[in-house]
């Protein structure tokens, strides 16, 4: 079978630039692994447009989120499934120092930032003692349901097969791409953390980091914010919130540790009020990157192979924009914002 873009990978990078290329007008196979774990399985689906303890505004956020939230949106239409809800953070301060940050912080991002009217409201689920603060819009990306209601689309249009991709068995020649009976006129590899042992990707910079999660049911905890003390507690399921997550840059392997669980077990019992019971763990590794910038575009010495990937711990606000300039870029050569196009690293991936 003859197709334009050969699409290795279904998580949230995938799921979108196959999703752009379609609405382009282009055709695509996309292979993924049956059952696969990837980070977007176990992703919480939060959009945030302030990040870390410092409360800094994220990278460009007044120009990814209103892009994000309106291909989430769109995407709603085509699939006709609800896939965004605003879902804002109430910080619950978990130091003194982090209070008065977020009071710095206030008067620098109006926009962001907000103080809560009534904060006691809270002490009926949670018990805190340095005060509250709201991230407001936040956003939460029903992940699971668009990863599988996409993959339903694609399979049912025999556009996506459930297998193992091998890039051994993979021929990238002058005019096309050949694997299997496939025949493609480039492969985009968006296989997440796997892309750090792919034979033509394998120099970035990759910065792998594991993160891990506690679903738990709360009954009585109502599902209206995402809740945070050090972790997030976020509506998952009925009555299930999504608790979390590591930030582990040293692993040895990618699955659910007892050391996580009983640390975030332990934190939940002095945090919450609420009895609860842990009903799963998850665990992936997000791939991240050195510099903390995406890598996008074509391979600079092979232009029929390409990269979606480094999205790090931001692929809901990221791969909704940088997907439809990549589509852009391989069907009209349009540019690729600099910070995130691969071939910043031409050097590297010309040896
Ligand atoms: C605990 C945790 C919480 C997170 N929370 C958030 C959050 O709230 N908000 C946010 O924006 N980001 C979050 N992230 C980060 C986010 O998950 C990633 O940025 C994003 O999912 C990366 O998507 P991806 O498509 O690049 O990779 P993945 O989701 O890992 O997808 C890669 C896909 O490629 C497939 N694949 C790989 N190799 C092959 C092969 N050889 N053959 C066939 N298929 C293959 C895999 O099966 C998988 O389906 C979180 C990550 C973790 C781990």
């Amino acid at each position: 079978m003859q197709t334009d873009y050969l699409i290795i990978g279904q998580g949230i990078t995938g799921t979108m630039l196959s999703w752009q290329l379609i609405e382009a007008g282009a055709s695509v196979m996309v292979l993924d692994a049956p059952n696969g774990k990837g980070a977007s399985q176990v992703a919480s689906g939060v959009i945030n447009p302030v990040t870390g303890r410092h409360l800094l505004r994220s990278w460009d956020i007044e120009k990814f989120m209103p892009i994000a939230v309106q291909a989430y949106r769109d995407l709603e239409q085509v699939l006709k499934k609800p896939l965004i809800r605003q879902c804002n953070i109430l910080n619950f301060h978990p130091t003194p120092q982090m209070h008065l940050t977020f009071r710095e912080r206030l008067a620098e991002m109006p926009e962001y930032l907000h103080q809560p009217d009534n904060e006691a409201q809270f002490r009926e689920w949670f018990q805190f003692d340095f005060g509250v603060g709201e991230t407001r819009p936040c956003w939460l990306i029903d992940l699971h349901s668009l990863l599988q209601t996409w993959r339903a689309q694609l399979l049912a249009n025999g556009q996506l097969r459930e297998t193992v991709f091998k890039s051994e068995d993979c021929e990238v020649g002058p005019d096309a791409v050949l694997y299997q009976d496939i025949q493609a006129s480039a492969i985009i590899y968006c296989d997440g953390a796997a892309s750090i042992n792919n034979p033509y990707f394998n120099q970035l910079p990759f910065a792998p980091n594991k993160g891990q999660a506690l679903i738990v049911s709360v009954p009585g905890l109502p599902q209206l914010y995402n809740y945070k003390q050090g972790i997030n507690l976020l509506p998952w399921k009925e009555n299930q919130f999504w608790a979390g997550a590591s930030f582990e840059w040293n692993f040895e392997h990618d699955r659910p540790t007892a050391v996580f669980r009983d640390k975030t077990i332990a934190q939940l019992k002095r945090w919450l009020k609420l009895p609860f019971e842990v009903v799963d763990h998850l665990s992936a590794l997000r791939p991240a990157t050195l510099e903390r910038r995406p890598f996008v575009g074509l391979h600079p010495v092979y232009p029929r192979v390409g990269i979606f990937n480094g999205m790090g711990t931001k692929g809901c606000s990221l791969s909704p924009y940088f997907a439809r300039e990549f589509a852009q870029h391989l069907l009209h050569q349009s540019p690729i914002t600099p910070a995130a196009d691969v071939q910043r690293f031409t050097r590297i991936l010309s040896r």
